[in-house]
């Protein structure tokens, strides 16, 4: 019994402060990174499927490391949830984001909405709408052009505070989505009282639409309820164009995905914009 004690202590103890050391590295990392500079964002178009033209386009956070090169928010967006960190990196994002489509816009190209993804943590700030109104101030993009994207669980984690918070953004004039809808616990009848515009469709649903008919039960539905709620809908993670015209037969409104375009870093969607709009 007491070998076996300690094989299992040591069974457990090195992996244990594995993770650890992984995580402290990783949030060390992340701090650098911030100090230095190293994040940065990609675009992807969204498109108006009844008109195949870019409306609007979401800005996605990468990590541009010196040795690992570019890496996506998915191996390290909780560490810096749960540290913190994602609220100066989330508004650098925001930042970043409106600098980048006020720079479009004054060299010529039609004016479309930039979206940003803001994390609980952002959300829960106290000063989340003073820091927005700054950074739009001080960028000098109009909040017209900026939409938010939210996720469903966060809004309805505390939803008299998430109500009074969107209401006074969207009084700015800015754009309010709901993100990856369909993969939270939400209740319709929060859904309901929450002041957004649009529902994004999470690519888990969209991903199998032509061959599950659970799945295209769920899209068809979701798209309904949209309208019927006098909202937006976007697909996001359509590959092909089966799901495309599948999409496209149940007056889905935009989509995003690879079929289109990949996210791009700035010099490739500026060129991309520039080919589409300045012929
Ligand atoms: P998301 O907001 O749901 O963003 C969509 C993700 O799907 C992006 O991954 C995008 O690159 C990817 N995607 C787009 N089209 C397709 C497609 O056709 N097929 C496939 N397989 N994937 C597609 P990405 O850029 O790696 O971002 C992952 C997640 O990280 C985002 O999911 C979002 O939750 C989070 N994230 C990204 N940028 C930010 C940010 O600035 N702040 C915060 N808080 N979270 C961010
Ligand atoms: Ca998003
Ligand atoms: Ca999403
Ligand atoms: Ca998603």
């Amino acid at each position: 019994a007491k070998n076996q004690g300690r094989n299992n202590y040591q069974f457990f103890a090195p992996s244990m402060n594995e993770s650890n050391m992984h995580r402290l590295e990783l949030e060390h990392s992340l701090r650098r990174g911030l100090e230095k500079n190293e994040f940065t964002v990609h675009y992807q178009p969204q498109i108006d499927i009844p008109n195949n033209s870019i409306v609007g386009i979401e800005a996605l956070l990468r990590w541009d490391h010196p040795q690992k090169g570019i890496i996506s928010p998915a191996y390290f967006i909780s560490i810096a949830e749960e540290t913190g960190l994602i609220v100066p990196i989330g508004e650098q994002v925001l930042r970043y984001a409106c600098l980048q489509n006020k720079e479009w816009q004054l060299s010529g190209l039609p004016p479309m909405r930039v979206a940003v993804n803001l994390s609980p943590r952002q959300f829960q700030q106290q000063n989340l709408v003073q820091v927005i109104t700054d950074i739009l101030q001080e960028t000098g993009m109009e909040p017209h052009y900026l939409e938010l994207e939210i996720t469903e669980s966060l809004a309805m984690h505390d939803v008299e505070f998430t109500i009074k918070t969107l209401n006074e953004l969207r009084k700015m004039g800015i754009t309010i989505a709901i993100d990856d809808f369909g993969t939270g616990y939400s209740s319709l009848s929060y859904l309901k009282r929450l002041p957004i515009d649009i529902l994004k469709i999470d690519r888990y649903f969209i991903r199998d639409v032509t061959k599950d008919p659970g799945n295209e039960a769920i899209v068809d539905a979701i798209i309904l309820l949209a309208h019927n709620l006098k909202l937006q809908v976007i697909a996001e993670g359509v590959e092909t164009e089966e799901q495309l015209n599948y999409l496209r037969s149940k007056n889905c409104d935009l989509v995003q995905g690879y079929y289109f375009y990949k996210p791009l870093p700035v010099v490739g969607i500026t060129n991309l914009l520039l080919n589409t709009f300045k012929k």
